[in-house]
């Protein structure tokens, strides 16, 4: 039998989540408004890392770390729930403990050197695939590694990448031989920003910006080879992989915290004689958007299923992104307008979570690239129409 419902001890965690969030990190709102306003960033570092810490003591960290790494191992299905309560505030804040799903291909030095310091949030990582000349292709990279005795060098540009401007160390892809290409011929490489990569950041219409990082044959020492030689962009695919179900979940809890505004707002704004809640216009606005929510919540925690019952996600991943990325982007409109003028203005945070949401539809696979594999899977025959969780 199908059952959406969650046990006991899932509610206690989400219910744990959303007081945490309510209480703790809501608060910082205000404040994080003004700094932005005033060109400053948000949130401080320290801030974010006392969060952490304070989440630490009763609890919560490593929500989907492995337990052999402190971690609470909760799973993707809890991961993309919790992901929905932290999406509640626009407050850049996640819960500590973790770290990209790809460090865990680390051998048992790196591990020491990349993985546990990450997860302790010591260090800082950054995931640097995008090319000025290869984005949604990214099969087409051009930063080169070539074998320099048991060294590598790498020299080219990556793009937008986030955290690139504050990160220690980068997970970078090159190219080790061009004419296997992205079949055999990209490598991972763990690289220390004191091995000589350089980072600028890039203005963006959200209020935090990724980087542009240049390689100028950086001496990478083979040990740093992240999986195996020539097996990279197996690896860039699983990590981008990962995002496909927690992009669109954590879209849904900020969907739902605006929708709120709006459904408190309507009431109280009075035009031509009567509340604006009154006219269908309005309504329909309103109801529209729960639908979407709803109808984005449960195909993430679709995807987020097939992910933990360790089935192919990809197909469920893709249908999930797309949709909660514009899902997201049309309730932000639709809160928008209903607000009015008020909602156009930077006393209220509706604009900002406009600009920041439209970032959705563009990184971890443009909308355009979510309905491309979409549709490669069904003309294909990779996935067949009318099934229910095969
Ligand atoms: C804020 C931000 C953070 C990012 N963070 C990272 C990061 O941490 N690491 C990283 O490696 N990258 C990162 N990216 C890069 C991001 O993944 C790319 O921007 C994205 O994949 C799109 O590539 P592009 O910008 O080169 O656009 P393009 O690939 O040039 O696409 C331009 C337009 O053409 C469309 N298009 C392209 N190919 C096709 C096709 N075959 N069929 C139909 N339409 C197509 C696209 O959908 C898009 O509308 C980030 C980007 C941004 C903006």
């Amino acid at each position: 039998m199908v059952d959406f419902s969650l046990s006991t001890e899932e509610r206690q965690i989400r219910d744990t989540v959303r007081a945490f969030i309510t209480k703790e990190v809501m608060p910082l709102e205000q404040e994080v408004l003004r700094n932005e306003r005033a060109g400053r960033p948000g949130v401080a570092p320290e801030v974010i890392a006392e969060l952490r810490a304070k989440a630490r003591r009763s609890g919560f960290w490593g929500v989907n770390t492995p337990e052999e790494y402190g971690g609470m191992d909760l799973g993707a299905v809890m991961s993309a729930i919790i992901a929905m309560e932290t999406g509640r505030t626009f407050v850049p804040f996640s819960f500590g403990g973790s770290a990209d799903n790809i460090l865990y291909a680390c051998t048992d030095e790196q591990k020491q050197q990349y993985l546990l310091p990450t997860i302790e949030g010591e260090r800082r990582s950054c995931f640097a695939i995008t090319e000025p000349g290869a984005g949604s292709d990214a099969r087409n990279i051009r930063t080169r590694a070539v074998r320099d005795g048991d060294d590598w060098l790498i020299t080219g540009e990556k793009i937008f990448i986030t955290g690139g401007n504050e990160a220690d160390f980068v997970m970078v892809f090159a190219v080790t031989d061009p004419d296997k290409g992205a079949d055999g011929g990209v490598t991972c490489f763990l690289a220390d920003r004191d091995m000589g990569w350089k980072s600028e950041p890039i203005a963006t219409m959200g209020e935090w910006g990724p980087a542009s990082l240049v390689f100028d044959e950086v001496r990478v020492p083979g040990r740093n080879v992240l999986g195996e030689v020539g097996k990279g962009f197996e690896l860039a695919m699983r990590w981008i992989g990962q995002g496909r179900y927690l992009i669109p979940a954590r879209a849904i809890g900020s969907a739902e915290r605006m929708l709120q505004m709006a459904v408190d707002y309507a009431p109280t704004r009075h035009s031509m004689g009567r509340p604006i809640a009154d006219y269908q216009a309005i309504q329909w606005q309103i109801a529209d958007s729960q639908v979407e929510i709803e109808s984005a919540k449960w195909l993430t925690l679709y995807a987020a299923w097939r992910v933990q019952q360790g089935l192919d996600a990809r197909h469920a991943s893709s249908i999930a992104k797309l949709n909660g990325a514009v899902m997201a982007n049309q309730v932000v409109d639709r809160v928008l307008q209903i607000h009015g003028g008020m909602g156009y203005t930077k006393e209220l945070p509706i604009e900002r979570w406009y600009r920041e949401l439209r970032l959705l539809r563009i990184f971890e696979g443009t909308d355009e690239i979510q309905k491309r594999t979409i549709a490669r899977n069904l003309l294909k025959g990779h996935v067949r129409l009318g099934g229910i969780g095969e």
